[in-house]
């Protein structure tokens, strides 16, 4: 079953970083398997632009190491030649005038334009100005923006302020690349395609749903970073948040950016505000040659979390009483992610107590292995009397589709083809983001007001025991942390 490849209209695409990390590692690579796809082509330009003293050919001798080394078995030399060709790139300050005429004589009237701000957010509200003051921000222009948006409440307001001056919402790319993964689409399509899971989607079927965000390793080369931030704000405030919406919202009237947009919105605001004593905090322990989480970040006082577990309801009519339990952390177990909605027992077992306890669980798991698997209980085969046994019906994609359509892009070409094509349903709104922040911020506060150590955890662990025990305090227990 081949996928159909539709090249999207020919564009000018500015990487405002465009030597840095997040271009080198995602954006370029993403643009490049595109190409390779087939699905760029003709007159597009790609334009790094960061202060950098460099000509465009020292950036193609740049991205072209790049890419032999990382997509090498990709393409052929000719091709990368041909990706290369359509590099660009200019000496540019965010913050000052270097650089602006000269990017504004390569930009093209007639071709859609999108700038990537792949920049400290510090940058932003710059960039925008700036491109307004050139003349490059009507029409088709539209601009990409990375997480973190913000690091709270009041500072997403900035953010979305500093943007909103000089470009319109409808020209906002807000990136969370957990939408762009191929499950979380499908979780859309499995809910909104099929007649067989609406009906039960509710708390009359629904006894809970878990999701596990889980990573295996630690705070590795980003430990500055993430000590300012934390688990609840760099995992819990977007990649949760996005992926508890889109499994609680109502059934948008269309696949729309603003009918989906809305429908997101409603579920953040009906979310039951958490009481941060509630909230098991946790910061991974040394075990052995592995360092401790305060090493690892070089602050022995420092309080921040790198594991965070909760519960939160969703008030409304649809799931008044059915928990959502959320988790992530690092230096888990494994790597592992995946939502997990979990049916009620049947009303009645005609089988009697021997035939135990069984439940249909609807998986859907992020990384590794993309897949959907619905668990249902059926017979033990043989002859040794009804026993029942609970199986999966395994919709891994591999198998469905065959390992070619298995193969997915990364989040990161779907999104970036998105932009081109115009379409912000896989985009956050900045009224989503600012509502994420109004919810989580509570928290933070609590704890910061508290001045409480998170508890430690030993790496390769399911976290915090007290994460365990907010589970089997209500009579249930957390999936087992697996690839
Ligand atoms: P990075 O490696 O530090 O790169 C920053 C880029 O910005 C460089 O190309 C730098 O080049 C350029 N730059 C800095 N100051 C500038 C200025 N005044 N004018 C023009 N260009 C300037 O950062 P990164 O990791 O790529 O992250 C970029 C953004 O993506 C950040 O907002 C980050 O939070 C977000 N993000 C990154 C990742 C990731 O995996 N890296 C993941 C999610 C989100 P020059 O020094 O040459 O100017």
């Amino acid at each position: 079953m081949a996928s159909r490849v539709i090249p999207v209209d020919p564009f000018d695409l500015v990487i405002f970083g465009g030597t840095g990390d997040l271009a080198r590692r995602k954006i370029l690579p993403a643009l490049y398997r595109r190409f390779v796809a087939g699905q760029i082509e003709g007159d597009v330009r790609v334009i790094g632009a960061a202060r950098t003293d460099m000509d465009a050919a020292g950036y193609r001798e740049m991205v072209g190491a790049l890419l032999a080394e990382t997509c090498a078995a990709e393409a052929d030399a000719a091709t990368l030649q041909a990706f290369l060709a359509m590099l660009d790139y200019v000496t540019i300050d965010a913050r000052g005038s270097k650089g602006w005429d000269e990017l504004a004589a390569k930009l093209r009237a007639d071709r859609i334009r999108a700038f990537y701000f792949s920049v400290a957010p510090v940058l932003f509200a710059d960039l925008a100005e700036r491109l307004q003051r050139h003349g490059l921000s009507d029409g088709d222009a539209r601009i990409v923006v990375e997480k973190p948006f913000g690091r709270d409440l009041a500072s997403a307001r900035d953010l979305n302020r500093g943007l909103a001056a000089h470009f319109d919402e409808t020209q906002i790319y807000r990136i969370d690349h957990y939408l762009g993964k191929e499950t979380v689409q499908n979780l859309m399509a499995i809910r909104f395609g099929n007649v067989l899971f609406e009906p039960l989607w509710n708390s009359q079927y629904v006894d809970h749903i878990q999701i596990t965000v889980a990573e295996a390793g630690g705070v590795g080369g980003r430990g500055e970073y993430y000590d300012q931030t934390g688990a609840m704000r760099d995992m819990v405030q977007n990649h949760l948040m996005q992926l508890l919406c889109l499994i609680a919202m109502e059934p948008p009237a269309k696949f729309g950016p603003d009918a989906v947009r809305d429908e997101k919105l409603k579920v953040i605001r009906a979310l039951d505000p958490v009481d941060a004593s509630e909230v098991v905090r946790g910061q991974y322990a040394a075990s052995g040659d592995i360092p401790g989480y305060t090493s690892e970040v070089g602050r022995p006082d420092t309080t921040t979390e790198s594991f965070v577990a909760l519960r939160t309801h969703v008030s409304n009519w649809r799931w008044a009483g059915t928990p959502f339990y959320l988790r992530t952390g690092k230096r888990l177990r494994e790597r592992a992610s995946e939502i997990a909605v979990v049916f009620k027992d049947a009303p009645h077992s005609i089988f009697g107590a021997e035939a135990g306890r069984h439940r249909n669980i609807l998986t859907i798991r992020l990384q590794p292995n993309e897949g959907i698997e619905l668990g249902v209980t059926i017979k033990e085969p043989g002859p040794g009397g009804m026993r029942l046994i609970d199986v999966p019906l395994d919709m891994t994609f591999a198998e469905a589709l065959g390992p070619e359509e298995a193969d997915f892009p990364d989040a990161y070409e779907r999104l970036i083809m998105d932009v081109i094509r115009g379409n912000q349903t896989l985009f956050m709104r900045g009224d989503e983001v600012e509502a994420a922040w109004g919810w989580t911020d509570p928290v933070i506060a609590g704890w910061d007001r508290s001045g409480e150590r998170p508890l430690a955890y030993a790496p390769g662990t399911s976290g915090p025991d007290e994460a365990l025990r907010l589970m089997t305090r209500d009579g249930r227990r957390w999936r087992e942390i697996r690839p």
